[in-house]
């Protein structure tokens, strides 16, 4: 792209394209000795010579980075209108490239360019840099610049040493529910999780290495521990079916307490990605730069298509076409609902205490003993039903699962099963949503008692 850019536009001198740590220092001593003409330098492109000079050297040690500082920034700018009314937000790094992509590529990823590789910063690094930026910005939302979080990093204590209001990251999204305990440790309090589907077919077809349920558990344990998770639902997965969408449609309403995804995504192709890369193997044809391109810059062809990042393909058939529309609904009505909607248990005295006012709001209090606790307590985690035969016979624990489903403190797939039902703790249900239920509650029983005078 940076070679097409320098072509494409006379007003750059140089292009610097990708990692810029090595390669910009290096023009900046070539031009320094007033050295105009090309510099030759890997990954920096100049109009006078418009060769290709390879790629940009990367930082193979992150911890040799100089240290970022934000004072003169903040001292300039942190009370513009704009800067305020965005909120101070501290950017950090703690890694580039992916862990995952480096084995199992996600189709539609072109985060990482052509630097897949992953690197790190060391902990002691880490915390250094974390240390001085959280003492100066106390009060600001730090977000980190990291394609995905290196759980060895949030196990290891390398954030430990973070002060300040509340960090943002992207996470994958199997976690453990320890790892996401740790996260409401560090401060993380927001997270975009790579989630994307609730269907183990479209997550693989994605590359993604989880499962549908998988994903419902990190939403879960996210809600348990107050942590905000940003998401999107993709549709148009090339080797999918109107089946791997419906069955996310019927999933949705017990997921209403969980946090709903933000929107229904089209699938992109974008540069650097496999979609881009092997479109044959998607089905896909004719790759031109998305139409937007051409409102925004006046060049030919292939100049557009030397600078595009998004691109499209002609359009193939999709048998899922016709169930976007019902997802679309389901999930609205989930965006609608989710503030309302709670569901967690409390255990007393060996009876576990369901409080669901999923659906309409309507607060059910529901008691669940004997097998059908068990086998709630059992499917915490997503778990093969097979387990539960450890606990009663086949058909009586059938019998426990359907009234679960019934009921929707489970979900299922296939024959997996993992409860939603979330156990009230420290963070969830929170004091607002208490309050909420006992003048509920009270409501209710007045009416009933009222009704009761009347009879
Ligand atoms: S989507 Fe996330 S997990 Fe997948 S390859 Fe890209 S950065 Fe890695």
């Amino acid at each position: 792209m940076g070679l097409h850019l320098a072509r494409a536009f006379d007003c750059f001198d140089y292009v610097v394209s990708g990692e810029g740590e090595i390669a910009l220092p290096k023009l900046m001593n070539h031009l320094n000795k007033r050295r105009f003409e090309s510099a030759r330098i890997p990954g920096v492109y100049s109009r006078r010579d418009l060769a290709y000079t390879g790629p940009a050297e990367s930082v193979r040690s992150l911890d040799d980075l100089p240290h970022v500082s934000f004072r003169q920034y903040a001292e300039n700018h942190g009370n513009d209108d704009i800067a305020s009314s965005l909120g101070l937000r501290i950017p950090f790094e703690t890694s580039r490239g992916c862990w995952w992509g480096e084995k199992h590529h996600c189709i539609f990823c072109g985060l990482n360019g052509s630097q897949m590789t992953f690197r790190r910063k060391s902990n002691e690094r880490i915390r250094l840099e974390l240390a001085n930026l959280s003492l100066t910005f106390p009060d600001a939302e730090f977000a980190a610049t990291d394609n995905i979080l290196d759980l060895d990093i949030l196990r290891s204590g390398a954030l430990d040493s973070f002060s300040g209001r509340s960090i943002y990251f992207e996470v994958k999204a199997n976690l453990k529910r320890s790892d996401v305990a740790e996260l409401r440790s560090r401060r993380i309090m927001r997270v975009q999780l790579g989630i994307e589907s609730l269907s183990t077919v479209c997550l693989k077809a994605l590359d993604k290495g989880t499962s549908g349920l998988k994903n419902v558990e990190a939403l879960k344990w996210c809600k348990e521990y107050g942590i905000s998770v940003d998401w999107n639902l993709l549709i148009e997965i090339p080797k999918t079916e109107r089946v791997d969408f419906l069955a996310q449609v019927g999933l949705m309403p017990a997921l209403h307490h969980l946090s709903p995804p933000h929107s229904l995504c089209s699938l992109r192709i974008d540069r650097f990605s496999p979609l881009f890369d092997q479109p044959e193997r998607f089905g896909l044809r004719n790759l031109v730069p998305s139409p937007a391109y051409e409102f925004v810059f006046d060049l030919p062809p292939d100049h557009l298509k030397g600078i595009a990042y998004f691109f499209t393909a002609d359009e193939v058939p999709d048998p899922a076409e016709s169930t976007y529309p019902v997802l679309q609904k389901a999930l609205e009505i989930w965006q609608d609902e989710h503030e309302s909607s709670f569901l967690f248990s409390v255990d007393l005295q060996g009876i576990t205490w369901v409080f669901d006012s999923r659906a309409a709001g309507v607060v059910k209090m529901i008691r669940v003993e004997g097998l059908e606790r068990d086998v709630l307590d059992a499917s915490q985690k997503t778990i093969n039903i097979s387990r539960c035969l450890d606990l009663a016979q086949q058909e009586k624990v059938n019998e426990a699962i359907d009234s679960l489903l019934e009921n929707k403190f489970l979900v299922r797939e296939g024959d997996h099963i993992v409860s939603v039902v979330i156990p009230a703790g420290t963070h969830y249900p929170g004091a607002d949503m208490l309050d909420a239920l006992m003048v509920h509650m009270a409501e209710h029983a007045r009416t009933q008692i009222r009704e009761k005078r009347n009879e």
